[in-house]
């Protein structure tokens, strides 16, 4: 089934439906004011290299990614700022009394990792209201039930056990009501599937939902399993079905939920290694103002594009610059930088649209919108002064996001880089033509590491999966490109991306896919780093350690540069700075 991507039923149905219940904006306002009120911001802070250091980091691999994996010997911050990176005896003449000597101790230091694809506060409401039971962490099946039972076990008769993240194509297929119902029949219990589409509950829920068992589909296509005896199975597809669940199950969106939810989750993104998380398409334009303030006080800087049906709304914007750099929110960690749709589905779901049909069937997936649709899309988001970014996971629907872009900028820079999000099955002479027009594509190495073999034996067959997000023929071809996550596709993790990419090898049966498509550390490395700062419109800012930027900072335990390949994701992450402020570790 689908993992691209976050789905429409979230887009615009989950978040805003879950939005409309929350406190009046005016509400959530005050709360995001008051929260401001207690962080630094640091825009009033100016960087000086003739006062001093605040800080100056030695003694380890600094790597300012400026050119690829040399490192220097020393750096030094102030003002939030980066002021010198260089040789020891350079960068100590910024040394004064005050300055704090931070010594690696043999550590490695980076420009603060990007995800440049990462919905963030999905991930942040999904992680706060939803028992994980997915894989990776229940590789099992069993042990998933398991951790439904563990939850039931410690919640009163009545209450809502609410998961998600379940995989069935990774987890032993779908669950059943009847195994719902034997972990409890006192506890309404709801599981929705990492693919967006589905979800199962047991019999308690469907009762709490008024759900009959003489249902029949719903309005907008929402739909029940059945059991071979005719009964509901307990599993509810796509967004009508699912919604009536979710209203029932979840609780409203208010700003006492979301601001912490929004704090403990970028921790966790900052554990990770993360400096900066860019959510595109799933952000609505009434939440920049408050996700601006709230912005200063969380682990990680945001940034974020709207969706093309937010194209007006967007309008509010354009006073804050061109749109080929990003939007920058006043006294913020906030930014914009472009306009989202979705081309397509996803290849697992075999819902993208494909020039050659899948494996052992004739059909080839369906592009949601003609090419003159996303022409006229592109073309009101390039009036509108945003780049655009293209969900495309099938050949067939790149072929189509490429057509648009052509017609609506050629390869107009005006108002910033293009992006193709997950590029999935990109061919040669569609890189070539990402060339041409100077648009990049955003890859999601996960589907590679957890899908790959399913690809290869069931999906699209070995030929086209050698070739499935082709990084190596992107260095080849001189096209930058970016790495991310999806989260809450799959976790924050920028080194377990940088190892995929490097390795190129499926988790599931370990095998390496297109072992000629792998890229070197230092390929993998910039593309969470200066490419995807790039691909958001904040190159000048983020993304290198260069004098005048951002003191942004990710200090790691072992240099991926000397691991083995295989042991990259196994690297712990030591600390992170925001702005010259530590953010973890
Ligand atoms: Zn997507
Ligand atoms: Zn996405």
């Amino acid at each position: 089934m689908c993992r691209a991507c976050v789905t429409s039923l979230i887009t615009n149905h989950l978040t805003s439906g879950l939005w409309r219940a929350a406190p009046s904006r005016r509400q959530f306002l005050a709360y995001a004011v008051a929260a401001a009120a207690c962080a630094a911001i640091t825009s009033g802070r100016e960087a000086h290299a003739a006062d001093g250091a605040e800080a100056i980091f030695r003694n380890g691999a600094i790597y300012p990614m400026t050119a690829g994996g040399r490192p220097v010997e020393a750096l030094a911050i102030g003002g939030g700022k980066v002021l010198a990176a260089g040789s020891a005896s350079d960068v100590s003449s910024l040394a004064r009394i005050a300055t704090q000597i931070v010594d690696l101790q043999g550590r490695a230091l980076f420009p603060g990792f990007i995800d440049p694809h990462h919905h963030t506060v999905l991930s942040a409401l999904f992680a706060d209201l939803l028992l994980n039971v997915g894989y990776p962490k229940y590789p099992d099946r069993a042990d998933a039930l398991a951790a439904l039972k563990a939850a039931v076990a410690k919640a009163p008769p009545g209450q809502w056990i609410r998961a998600g993240y379940y995989d069935n194509l990774l987890q032993g297929g779908d669950l059943s009501m009847e195994e719902l119902d034997a972990i409890s029949t006192q506890h309404p219990i709801f599981v929705f599937y990492v693919n967006g589409h589905v979800g199962a509950a047991n019999a308690m829920a469907f009762k709490l939902a008024k759900i009959p068992q003489d249902v029949g589909e719903l309005p907008g296509g929402g739909h029940f399993g059945r059991a071979p005896d005719g009964k509901l199975n307990g599993l509810i597809y796509e967004e009508p079905a699912l919604l009536r669940f979710l209203a029932v199950a979840a609780p409203a969106v208010t700003p006492d939920l979301l601001g912490p939810a929004l704090a403990s989750y970028t921790k966790q993104a900052a554990a990770a290694g993360n400096t900066t998380l860019h959510e595109p398409g799933t952000v609505k334009p009434d939440w920049a103002e408050p996700l601006a303030k709230l912005s200063n006080t969380l682990a990680v800087r945001m940034s974020a594009s709207l969706s093309t049906d937010s194209l007006e709304a967007s309008k509010a914007f354009a006073s804050l610059g061109p749109g080929a750099k990003a939007r920058k929110i006043p006294n913020s960690r906030f930014s914009l930088y472009g306009m989202k749709f979705w081309a397509d589905g996803s290849n697992q779901a075999e819902s993208a649209a494909q020039t050659k049909p899948y494996l052992h069937t004739p059909e080839r997936g369906k592009a949601n919108y003609s090419t003159s649709q996303m022409a006229e899309l592109c073309l009101a988001a390039k009036q509108a002064g945003w780049p655009i970014l293209i969900h495309c996971q099938g050949d067939a629907a790149i072929d189509d996001a490429l057509d648009a872009i052509e017609q609506a900028y050629g390869s107009n820079p005006a108002t910033g880089l293009n992006r193709v999000e997950h590029a999935t099955m990109a061919r040669q002479d569609q890189l070539d033509r990402m060339k041409r027009l100077g648009a990049q594509p955003s890859f999601l190495p996960d589907l590679l590491y957890l899908y790959g073999a399913a690809y290869r034996d069931q999906i699209l067959g070995p030929e086209r999966t050698e070739f499935m997000e082709p990084m190596a023929a992107c260095v080849k071809a001189g096209i930058p490109f970016s790495l991310h996550t999806d989260s809450p596709v799959s976790p924050a993790g920028p080194l377990r991306l940088v190892q995929i990419a490097v390795t190129r090898r499926c988790v599931i049966d370990k095998s390496v896919i297109g072992a000629d498509q792998a890229i070197s550390i230092d390929e993998a490395l910039k593309a969470i780093t200066i490419h995807a700062a790039r691909q958001i419109g904040l190159e000048d800012s983020i993304g290198t350690l260069e004098p005048g930027k951002e003191a942004d900072l990710t200090i790691l335990e072992s240099d991926p540069y000397k691991v083995s390949p295989d042991a990259i994701s196994d690297i712990k992450v030591s600390e992170t700075w925001v702005a010259g402020e530590r953010k973890f570790g």
